[in-house]
């Protein structure tokens, strides 16, 4: 597994970064001790860095791995706007994972320049703990290309995190390559780049192989490439193509053959956009949020390229 430079941070971190989502509550809902045995097999690979969140309900799993490993890099975020509540982030983070330092702390889904302002107060606390000791880097993610632009302004983000795909399912604002324009100018700058959704949520499972070529033909501006996973198949795939060789091809059909399912994850808004993308009529909102009927879903992911808050995923 190839290790690279964080940007300027200097971290190092592996070129395959362990997305922690999948394993926890809103997917698979992984005891920490199953989570325990599919890091054990990415860090047997050289896999250095994991990524979580506040949200994502995993770090009892993120706690196992850095028992597991004691020198893992470890990466979250908060959505936190005030430093109270970064203040509670932080705090949770470390008791969480079981450390007295976390090495990438993130501002959640920044939007643009303006939220970027609006989130400051939150940030001039990060930035103090850095002072102190407490976190190696800051930065924020995102799946806006406006983000990136303002983050651009703003040399104290030293890591950002963009959604970036083949197909640029998922970026908010634009196309891959207007992301990738960014990414490009971000590096130069020496930021560390953090890429995320290289499967598009699940939705190019189909087109696994073109998808992973083209995030790993970006080597030269992105450092770290986030995918989550949920199986130790997943794991040796994954690792066997980030380390340049060549999966065995029975991974790769067993890969194929795992029976996937659509999922609207908590955080929808209930708006409905999606019911009118689905010909199957195969969702519907109840209680304020969609709903689908899995005997009806084709699983065609039209539904998700509609949805303005990327909400449905395929696992
Ligand atoms: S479009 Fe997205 S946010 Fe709106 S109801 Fe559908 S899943 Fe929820
Ligand atoms: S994936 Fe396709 S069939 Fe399934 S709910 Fe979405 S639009 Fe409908």
């Amino acid at each position: 597994m190839i290790l690279n430079k964080l940007g300027n941070t200097g971290i190092e971190v592996s070129r395959l970064c362990f997305g922690s989502l999948t394993m926890g509550p809103f997917q698979r809902d992984l005891t920490p001790a199953q989570g325990a045995e599919l890091f054990e097999c990415a860090f047997s690979h050289g896999v250095n860095f994991v990524d979580t969140a506040e949200i994502y309900g995993t770090y009892p799993h993120v706690r196992e791995a850095a028992r597991l490993k004691p020198d893992l890099v470890v990466c979250s975020k908060s959505y936190a706007y005030d430093r109270q509540g970064a203040e509670q982030s932080l705090k949770k983070a470390l008791d969480g994972i079981g450390r007295d330092y976390i090495d990438v702390f993130l501002m959640h889904e920044q939007e643009s320049e303006h939220t970027i302002r609006g989130h400051r107060e939150a940030l001039e606390y990060y930035l103090e703990m850095k002072r102190k000791g407490y976190i190696r880097a800051v930065g924020l993610s995102t799946h806006y290309v406006a983000c990136m632009d303002g983050a651009l302004k703003h040399p104290e983000l030293e890591v950002l995190f963009p959604l970036i795909n083949k197909k640029g399912f998922g970026i908010a604002d634009g196309t891959a390559d207007e992301m990738l324009e960014r990414i490009r100018s971000a590096s130069a700058l020496g930021r560390g780049i953090i890429a995320m959704k290289p499967l598009g949520g699940g939705h190019l499972i189909g087109e696994r192989e073109e998808a992973l070529d083209y995030i790993l033909s970006l080597d030269d501006c992105i450092d770290t490439i986030a995918i989550g996973m949920q199986s130790i198949d997943e794991v040796e795939y994954n690792c066997a193509r980030f380390s340049g060789e060549a999966p065995d091809p029975e991974l790769g059909d067993r890969l194929r053959q795992t029976k996937r399912r659509l999922l609207v994850q908590e955080w929808c808004e209930g708006c409905g956009v999606c019911v009118g993308a689905c010909h199957n009529h195969a969702l519907s909102i109840q209680n304020g949020r969609a709903v689908v009927d899995p005997d009806k879903c084709a699983l065609c992911s039209y539904c998700a390229r509609v949805c303005p808050q990327f909400t449905i995923k395929i696992i």
